[in-house]
């Protein structure tokens, strides 16, 4: 690598390149030396109007001079790194000049959201150095180079913003310290729910409802019921920086969250599927955790399944169609629920959650009736209210329900909660009164425990991420498509991918599968634990030579989700 040039050697190149052709930027790649930090171009753009050119900061520990407590470990480190890009963003923004055609002027850095992941943007290493990656859109006239402005652009508005926002003396120091604890805290928090026997803790207080069903931050403050547990669920739960903290603890078993409509039973569960991620301290759900192998399944008629054994809940289809192999272009209500419940168990799920608003009726229920009209030698489905408790006591996983509408399932609940105005009440007693008091009648419909589900071996060379003359084509048109190669990906009922950087990144993960995976055919879950254990070893930057400043780490589930929707998918 060539060594870094000085900052005056930048103003002297781009007065040089002012007014030529475009191309003659390409010259600015490579390492810059600024007043405190490195700045490298790790592309430059090849046209005004062409992705913006990507740009890397270090800035030294000294420099930086963060206190040792903001990366005293990964948790803190995190913690702090999000708020760099924040603040980064923020400033960036202020900064915004329009410098000419085009993107000239641009600074960009990549929206993290509400939540805290390890991410490519900014990242705050363990002795305290900052690395951060954005993009900025070289200066232009038309298609000529504005060399005076870019001299402007990167010789005050990077610097201005990389100072605003990168360098501890940019904050307040309780500032760095809270976002450093909200998150350590966070991460202890979900750690301490096995050892409780519980799958999920909401503290008092917490905010849940957000601002709309595709906004992720926090309703207004002045509209929140604030979350109150019951008593019989209280759990108290010692932190190491917020102390002890009381809330609703979720124990294992199967949990169904019952109430009126409106009462906030979705806003609930909906808590627990983000009680995966840890959130920035403000957004209401910090101290809401779930454990993190906790998976939201949901019908999603249309989808494409390969080679998944559904017969544990679906057998006996129509024309003999089998079911410990189903494979289909375009899965019913029912057979994708089925689905993205025994895809979740193969990746190792611990935790299901369902919602009646996206679940497909005659998957969850068969009552009396309609046992009695249609016998069940004519209807292949097992309904998931005969399965939950199985799931439970043979493979140890829990399942937390909303129900609103079918009262047959008190029979297999372990706690019923129930929501009236947006405060919880345990009602598990007078549940089973009830259940006891008006007996359905319906019959179990499978004595037999849930089979484990078969095997499936995937073909790897059925993942192909080339397309026409690009060995590797991943693109995330918006948050939840990917495409991948020739094929696209609906990722719309995936909802616990939460930022359009984790889309990207599985992206590049299924590539990395499709291009480095040793073996031609293997379990789902191998391939799973290969991508995390390179992620493990090498961060996200095993995903891409690139150095991309635009991913955020993904769980198994997610990227499980994305391979088992690949319309190409192949299964031995
Ligand atoms: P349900 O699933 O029981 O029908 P939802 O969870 O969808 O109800 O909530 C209904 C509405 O109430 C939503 O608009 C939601 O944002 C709002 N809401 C939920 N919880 C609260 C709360 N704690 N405080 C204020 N509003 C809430
Ligand atoms: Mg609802």
């Amino acid at each position: 690598m060539s060594p870094p040039r000085s900052v005056q050697e930048l103003v002297d190149l781009l007065q040089e390149i002012e007014g030529r052709g475009y191309k003659a930027y390409k010259r600015l790649q490579g390492p810059w030396s600024f007043d405190g930090f490195l700045l490298e171009f790790d592309h430059v753009q090849g046209d005004p109007f062409a992705d913006p050119s990507r740009v890397r900061v270090i800035v030294e520990a000294d420099v930086a001079g963060f206190d040792p407590r903001a990366y005293a470990n990964e948790e803190r480190a995190l913690g702090v790194a999000a708020l760099l890009v924040r603040t980064f963003r923020h400033r960036a923004r202020e900064a915004a000049t329009d410098r000419g055609s085009g993107k000239s002027g641009t600074i960009r850095m990549e929206d993290p959201g509400q939540v805290v992941l390890p991410q490519t943007a900014v990242r705050v290493d363990a002795e305290g150095g900052v690395e951060a990656r954005f993009a900025v859109g070289l200066p232009a006239r038309g298609r000529r180079i504005s060399g005076h402005q870019a001299v402007r652009l990167l010789t005050d508005d990077v610097p201005g913003v990389v100072r605003d926002a990168l360098m501890a003396s940019a904050h307040p120091p309780e500032e760095v310290e809270r976002c450093a604890a909200a998150n350590e805290d966070a991460t202890l928090l979900r750690e301490a729910l096995e050892d409780r026997g519980l799958v999920a803790f909401i503290a008092d207080g917490s905010h849940l409802p957000r601002r709309s069903g595709v906004d992720d931050r926090p309703m207004d403050p002045e509209e929140v019921v604030p979350f109150q547990s019951p008593p019989s669920l209280q759990v108290t739960i010692p932190l190491p920086n917020a102390g002890d903290v009381t809330g609703m603890g979720i124990p294992e078993g199967v949990t169904l969250i019952v109430g009126g409509g409106f009462h906030g039973k979705s806003t609930v569960l909906r808590a627990l599927q983000d009680g995966v991620y840890n959130h920035r301290p403000d957004d209401g759900r910090e101290l809401a955790v779930a454990d993190a192998a906790t998976v939201k399944v949901r019908s999603e008629d249309g989808r494409a399944v390969t080679g998944v054994d559904i017969s544990g809940f679906i057998d006996g289809l129509p024309l003999g169609r089998p079911t410990r192999a189903f494979t289909s272009e375009n899965a019913s209500g029912s057979t994708s629920q089925a689905a993205a419940i025994v895809e979740s168990l193969e990746a190792g799920a611990r935790v299901l959650l369902v919602d009646e608003d996206t679940s497909a009726t005659n998957f969850m229920i068969r009552d009396r009736r309609m046992q009695e009209l249609v016998p069940s030698d004519g209807e292949p489905i097992t309904p998931f209210i005969d399965r939950v408790q199985d799931l439970h006591t043979h493979l140890g996983v829990s399942t937390v329900l909303v129900i609103g509408g079918s009262g047959d399932y008190l029979d297999v609940a372990d706690q019923v909660i129930r929501m009236r105005d947006y405060v919880p009440e345990d009602v598990t007693g007078q549940a089973m009164e009830v259940a006891e008091a008006l007996p359905t009648g319906r019959v179990k419909e499978s004595d037999a425990p849930l089979p484990s589900p078969e095997v499936r071996r995937l073909r790897r060379d059925s993942l192909d991420p080339s397309r026409r003359r690009r060995s590797t084509y991943v693109k995330v048109p918006d948050d939840r498509t990917l495409l991948f190669g020739s094929d696209t990906i609906d990722l719309a009922a995936v909802e616990q991918l939460a930022l359009r950087s984790q889309t990207r990144a599985v992206g590049l993960a299924l590539a990395s599968v499709a291009r480095d995976f040793p073996d031609v055919g293997a379990t789902v879950s191998r391939i799973l634990d290969w991508v995390e254990e390179r992620m493990e070893e090498d961060g996200l930057d095993a995903l891409s030579h690139r150095r991309l400043g635009t991913l955020t780490a993904f769980r198994r589930f997610e990227l499980a989700a994305a391979l088992n929707r690949l319309r190409t998918l192949q299964v031995e």
